[in-house]
């Protein structure tokens, strides 16, 4: 029997629904369930692919090449178990869906309504095949209650509670305990507005989940059970921690994943396991020592642009017991050739990350110009790869026109597109600027490393497969020039035609890659660039 755990919140938004989410599924995991996490997204994208990382963090991509939101990048990491295109859904992709399938004549004739038709459709993404061995789904419902485009959602999973009963239905909410210094106390009022509006609609949650800044005074515990209409052992609070992978070791002790179990009357739920959790609070406490890693991109000033990269540099720290800084640079502050570099300086390692345009991508060759001359260690990631090649074909090959059709038709398209290398590049080029929908090569692909090569012996293996999400590749064409002057390209695509990983023969560590290491790596398993590209960074600071 699969029980379904709805998560909504209330109050604010970014009090770490996605992180609490990831954390409750990793908690029933270490009891031996099997857990699968779905995210239902209110906004009218149809995916968050368009979306602009300043406006929505990263996109996460699956396998199986869906472009989804970043928090199923923490339900990943948090439990292993890796996300599919049917575990996370807009209100775009229903409308879409619905309208495509009412043009069809599918609905003969029916007017078409918000209830049942959109409801229906999101029941059904609820309930949709979870997969082999799944106990529990979690459903996480993106925006607050009281959003208006979020009110489907909230009837969906009304109907959903009513249906499956509470013998397989819960409903968590997560709200904030504001603490008000001039008061001198935590504040409830909030929390019992936001579960009014969620009664409003017909939904009573069983589970409070209360973030806070301090420990929540038990009469105050008390008022909200009452107030609120759950146990007092419900009202759980979820006092903010010094790390996101405490959290789930957190949550346990203030009782999150027994109460779960408790409103499911499942009672003989074996012991968590949880000590692979304390391993890595243990680490992120006791790090052996620190490496600076500069971050060279144009989106800095929104971290959650690079959220994976950041958590995978994290892994990477982990697997060698070091603490990471991080250090994000805005790579338009030297586009220009003239700005200075020295901000670079004393860096312990320089990662370049995906991105688009032309922005911010002169300052990145720049940097990797920079890593390279220094011997810094240097990990191009698709973007950052591609720009990458650009510099060594300008610099050591002495292509001073090297470029990508990413900024316009060029005679030396370095990085282009595929059918540009046939047909001729202005008009490929053109359309495919001015077209940006559809066009991508996303989700995993297979690629063949080189014997002997720097990446086969980092991963162990001859052939791995790895995320991808661009439109540009390297062009084979440029690869015997590049090849001359040390640019090995040691990852290639199964058929030979698609440059998947470059290294530097004379440098200490120096790898790009086009697809996207970091959307695989997570704190039990650090992907195996990570990590190495951090033991890099631990050579090079014992060398400054
Ligand atoms: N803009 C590049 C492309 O489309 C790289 C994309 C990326 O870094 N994800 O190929």
């Amino acid at each position: 029997m699969i029980r379904y755990i709805f998560i909504t919140g209330g109050v604010v938004s970014s009090l770490g629904k996605g992180i609490a989410s990831a954390a409750l599924g990793a908690l029933l995991q270490s009891r031996g369930y099997g857990v699968r996490l779905r995210k239902l997204d209110p906004y009218l994208n149809v995916d968050p692919g368009t979306m602009s990382p300043r406006q929505h963090g990263e996109v996460f991509v699956t396998d199986d090449g869906a472009e989804t939101d970043l928090d199923l990048g923490h339900y990943e990491r948090f439990t292993g178990v890796s996300a599919r295109q049917s575990d996370n859904i807009t209100t775009g992709r229903i409308y879409s869906n619905i309208i495509e399938r009412e043009r069809r004549g599918d609905y003969l004739g029916a007017t078409i309504q918000v209830i049942p038709h959109v409801t229906n459709e999101i029941k059904s993404f609820v309930l949709n095949d979870p997969g082999q061995g799944v106990d529990f789904v979690l459903c996480e419902i993106g925006g607050t209650v009281g959003d208006i485009e979020g009110l489907p959602f909230f009837e969906a999973i009304r109907q959903l509670g009513q249906e499956l009963g509470p013998q397989r239905a819960v409903f968590i909410h997560l709200t904030l305990l504001p603490y008000i210094p001039a008061a001198g106390e935590m504040k409830t009022k909030p929390t019992q507005h936001s579960v009014k509006e969620l009664r409003s609609i017909g939904i009573q949650p069983q589970i409070l989940l209360c973030r806070c800044d301090r420990p929540i005074p038990e009469n105050e515990k008390g008022k909200i059970a009452s107030f609120c209409n759950v146990r007092p052992s419900s009202v759980i609070e979820a006092r903010d921690v010094g790390h996101i992978y405490d959290v789930p070791i957190a949550y346990h002790t203030e009782g999150l994943d027994t109460e779960v179990l408790a409103h499911f009357g499942i009672q003989d739920a074996p012991v968590p396991d949880l000590s692979a959790w304390q391993r890595i609070a243990h680490t992120i406490r006791h790090p052996d020592g620190e490496v600076c890693i500069g971050l060279v991109g144009k989106y800095t000033d929104v971290p959650d642009a690079y959220k994976s990269v950041m958590e995978a540099l994290g892994h990477g720290g982990l697997a060698n017991q070091v603490k990471i800084d991080i250090r994000l640079i805005d790579s338009e502050r030297f586009d220009d050739e003239v700005a200075p570099l020295d901000i670079l300086e004393g860096v312990h390692g320089i990662l370049l990350p995906g991105g688009f345009g032309e922005r911010g991508a002169h300052g990145k060759m720049r940097a990797a110009r920079f890593a390279r001359e220094r011997k810094i260690p240097c990990f191009g990631i698709c973007y950052g790869m591609q720009l990458s090649v650009i510099e060594a074909a300008r610099q050591l090959v002495g292509i001073k026109n090297a470029s990508t059709s990413e900024f316009g038709p060029t005679r030396e398209p370095v990085v282009g597109l595929m059918e540009e290398w046939t047909k001729g590049n202005e008009k490929v080029v053109r359309d495919a600027n001015t077209d940006l929908g559809g066009t991508m090569r996303l989700g995993a692909y297979p690629a063949r490393l080189a014997k002997g090569s720097l990446v086969a012996e980092i991963y162990g293996k001859d052939e791995v497969f790895e995320r991808h999400r661009h439109r540009y590749e390297v062009n084979t064409k440029y690869i015997p020039a590049l090849e001359a002057k040390g640019v090995h390209f040691s990852g290639m695509s199964p058929d030979g035609r698609l440059p998947e990983i470059f290294e530097l023969r004379d440098h200490p560590w120096f790898v790009g890659v086009q697809f996207h290491p970091e959307l695989r790596s997570r704190p039990f398993e650090p992907h195996p660039l990570f990590a190495s590209f951090i033991a890099a960074a631990i050579r090079q600071s014992r060398l400054v």
